[in-house]
């Protein structure tokens, strides 16, 4: 079985379901496969092979989809990137994945049109042709002969990712199909995707939750895909009821936007079976605070990383009941999870290890970076950089990322610990804590903080708030009040910029 096998068997047994719904377009499976089967066919035309890798750089669309698919069906590698990249971004990636096409919109285009390197053949655009540029639309019309296809098997690469960079350059991760089906597999067992369900696709499809957990999971079954390209509160609640939304994926900062809505209240949200969320922590409170605004308990996280298909663990929507604010108690389907220590051995119940991770939808391994693969996949468990406590009901707690932990003095010091606190305070909306070098201590702890309005001595007021939580070689020593925390495309805090005081803010 293969990606492009599943879109095919779906067009036969739900020809007339609606797979796609793109603003007021909507196509159903069979156009949808018949779109496929033609951009696909004039791919091959044009010289692309089993094994090219094509670059995806779209918004969430109808476009995203089909050259999705149909640059798998032509036996290619997706590489799709987020659709926040800057062109420098998008040249580094461009020339370590060697692609050979480029799929880009109207909307993106202006700003890669002039993008160049040796392996690059075909520069595809929807809309008008440009310049050295296809249209989109001129190569889906035409005939096809089928017998050009090739045949691809579970072992064949399907998905070339690059992970968020939130801890320094992207990684190039190389999933095959089986790793790809593995994770959508799961992903379908674990929140009931069925043929009536329908998805919101408001998250950017280039990262491997949306992707693989939601594009490839409601494919599998012959679920509606309703895609739309950005982020906006409101309009994510309106196409919620809409569209009688079934199913949604949001990173935190998602739900914590929505739940602030003036429409929170007012919108009817029964048609949502599952709020799924993950790619970050969502602290107790803030799994409390969006239960009370959402209404609903049904909330599911699911834990992983691209490397992981991103298949880890889930904490279902009864677990977030009694232990919000974990990640589970279980690995996903198909995966299993072990806490180590430095040595590779199992920590005890309350200890502090890195997870590791093993199953059929991690990584084949780096792209041409073995010795970076070595280093990560040890024995066929895949070392995930997070650290995490076991609970003595066996609940699984995020403690930090090891890359994030301080050590001041020779003891460790987790930030997420003392920004969790920091947030509680009344004024501070957001706070990263990042280890500064010290000539004594190695490293002391250093504070970002966000306000909600001015606090007048914000050092003496954080140092007061904190004294009774926290271990004295704890609590912050330098403080710096920024208008706004650094982020990645993702959204995901870059605390590297923060540490080399190199802030600059990615709108
Ligand atoms: P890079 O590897 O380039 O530094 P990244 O690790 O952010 O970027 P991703 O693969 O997108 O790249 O993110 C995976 C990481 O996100 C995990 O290792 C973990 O630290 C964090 N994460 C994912 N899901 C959760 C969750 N439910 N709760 C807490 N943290 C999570």
């Amino acid at each position: 079985m293969n990606i492009s096998g599943l879109l095919e068997q779906n067009a036969r047994k739900y020809g007339g379901h609606e797979a796609i719904v793109d603003g007021t377009q909507r196509i159903s499976y069979k156009e949808l496969d018949f779109q496929v089967n033609r951009l696909s066919f004039s791919l091959m035309e044009n010289g692309f092979k089993k094994g090219d890798r094509a670059i995806i750089f779209m918004p969430n669309t109808a476009s995203f989809i089909i050259a999705y698919f149909a640059c798998i069906r032509a036996g290619g590698i997706v590489v799709p990137l987020n659709a926040k990249l800057t062109k420098r971004e998008f040249e580094e990636i461009l020339q370590h994945s060697g692609a050979a096409a480029v799929f880009s919109h109207e909307t993106l285009w202006h700003g890669i049109k002039d993008v160049n390197s040796a392996d690059l053949r075909l520069k595809i655009k929807t809309g008008q042709h440009a310049e050295g540029w296809s249209s989109i639309e001129d190569l889906t019309s035409g005939d096809v002969n089928r017998d050009v296809f090739c045949s691809l098997k579970e072992d064949d690469d399907a998905a070339l990712l690059y992970t968020s960079g939130t801890t320094g350059k992207p990684k190039g991760v190389l999933l095959t199909h089986r790793n790809v089906l593995n994770a959508a597999m799961m992903m379908c067992l674990e929140v009931s995707f069925k043929p009536e369900s329908r998805i919101l696709h408001m998250m950017p499809l280039s990262h491997s939750a949306p992707l693989n957990l939601f594009l490839a999971a409601g494919t599998l079954v012959g679920a509606a895909h309703i895609v739309c390209p950005a982020f906006h509160p409101e309009e994510f609640l309106h196409l919620v009821e809409n569209e009688k939304i079934t199913h949604f994926f949001g990173a935190p900062i998602a739900y914590l936007l929505a739940a602030k809505s003036q429409s929170i209240l007012n919108c009817n949200l029964s048609s949502i079976q599952y709020w799924v969320y993950g790619g970050a922590p969502l602290s107790r409170k803030e799994v409390e605070y969006l239960k009370g605004q959402f209404r609903t308990e049904n909330f599911v996280c699911v834990y992983g990383l691209t490397e992981a298909g991103p298949s880890g663990t889930l904490l279902t929507a009864e677990e977030h009941r009694s232990k919000p604010g974990s990640i589970g108690r279980r690995a996903a389907f198909g995966t299993e999870i072990r806490l180590v220590d430095e040595n590779g051995f199992d920590v005890r119940e309350g200890e502090i290890g890195e997870i590791v991770l093993s199953g059929e939808s991690i990584m084949k391994g780096y792209f041409t970076e073995e010795e970076k693969t070595k280093d990560i996949i040890r024995n066929g468990w895949l070392l995930t950089g997070d650290l995490a406590r076991r609970d003595q009901d066996g609940y699984y707690w995020i403690v930090d990322r090891k890359k994030d932990m301080i050590i001041t003095g020779g003891v460790n010091v987790y930030p997420k610990e003392i920004e969790d606190l920091l947030v509680q305070h009344p004024d501070i909306s957001e706070a990263a804590i990042v280890g500064v070098p010290h000539p004594e201590w190695g490293e002391t702890v250093k504070a970002f903080i966000v306000t909600k309005k001015p606090i007048k001595d914000l050092e003496e007021e954080c140092k007061r708030f904190l004294s009774d939580e926290l271990a004295a070689y704890k609590i912050p020593k330098l403080y710096e009040a920024i208008d706004q925390l650094p982020r990645n495309a993702a959204g995901k805090i870059l605390k590297q910029q923060l540490k080399k005081g190199n802030i600059t803010i990615v709108q």
